[in-house]
């Protein structure tokens, strides 16, 4: 373990182009159930079968109110080590980015600049029909809400089981995974395309990997170096050990 951190540790501060890429295993440890797990469970539906364009069609309300039982989990939690860590290197010119599958903010939150969000915003909402665009100061109670503009209903500004991602965060995203020399990969399954074809770019590269994840995903055999703890206790470890050489 100890022997672990120090080669993670080496291989950060050796990087030249370092870039996180992360999903919802990172803001577990903040409260916030993934997808997969039991906890993410509303109402015995499965997430897969409410963050989709039908099943909006078919029950906006219904789609909104599991978005607004999400927001009131998203409001109350607290960015955790592996955020603020991942803040921390930014602040140093150590992390470049950090390409995240989370609509969840807690990487901004922690201080993070450069934050590419893959999958959109859960505090943001636009219009079904025009190019209408709100940021949710409050959680919404009157739901569905309606567009401002023209009346129709507003949808989060998420991307839904079958949609496409938005072009320039898609772009942006290959375009750092192209670039970078170390990928952290902390939290995800990597059961959603295309985010994860992303470390797979490193890996053609001849770049480096770090994966973080409990869990055994297609990546963990590949990976340079696989951690099989959670992502804040790994976090917390990282830093200090990165503090403590700032000190000597
Ligand atoms: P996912 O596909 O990213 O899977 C979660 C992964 O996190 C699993 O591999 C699991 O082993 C791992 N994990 C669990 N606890 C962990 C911990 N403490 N530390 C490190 N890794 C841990 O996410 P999903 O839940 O299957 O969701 C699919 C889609 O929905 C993605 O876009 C995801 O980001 C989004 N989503 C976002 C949030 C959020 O914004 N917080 C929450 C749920 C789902
Ligand atoms: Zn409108």
């Amino acid at each position: 373990m100890e022997d672990q951190i120090e080669k993670i540790v080496n291989l950060i501060l050796d990087s030249n182009f370092l870039v996180a890429l992360t999903g919802a295993g990172v803001s577990a440890e903040s409260g916030i159930p993934t997808f997969r797990g039991k906890d993410g469970l509303w109402k015995k539906y499965r997430p897969e079968d409410l963050a989709t364009p039908d099943a909006f069609k078919r029950n906006p309300r219904e789609v909104w109110e599991w978005y607004t039982w999400r927001m009131k989990i998203i409001q109350k939690a607290k960015p955790n080590y592996a955020h603020v860590c991942l803040a921390e290197l930014e602040k140093k010119g150590i992390l470049k980015a950090i390409i995240t599958q989370n609509v969840d903010g807690l990487h901004q939150k922690a201080g993070s600049k450069n934050v590419i969000e893959l999958h959109g915003n859960i505090w943001r909402a636009r219009c079904t029909q025009c190019d209408y665009k709100e940021y949710l100061q409050t959680i919404p109670q009157d739901i569905p809400p309606k567009c401002k503009k023209c009346g129709s209903l507003l949808r989060p500004d998420v991307v839904w089981f079958g949609e496409p991602l938005p072009t320039e965060a898609l772009n942006m995203a290959f375009y750092l995974s192209n670039k970078a020399d170390l990928m952290l990969v902390v939290g995800t399954s990597l059961l959603v395309q295309p985010a994860a074809s992303l470390p797979f770019i490193v890996l053609k590269n001849n770049n480096k990997i770090i994966e973080i994840n409990p869990n055994e995903t297609i990546l963990s055999k590949k990976a340079t170096i696989t951690v099989r703890m959670k992502a804040a206790e790994t976090f917390k470890i990282i830093c200090k050990h990165i503090e403590e050489l700032n000190n000597n």
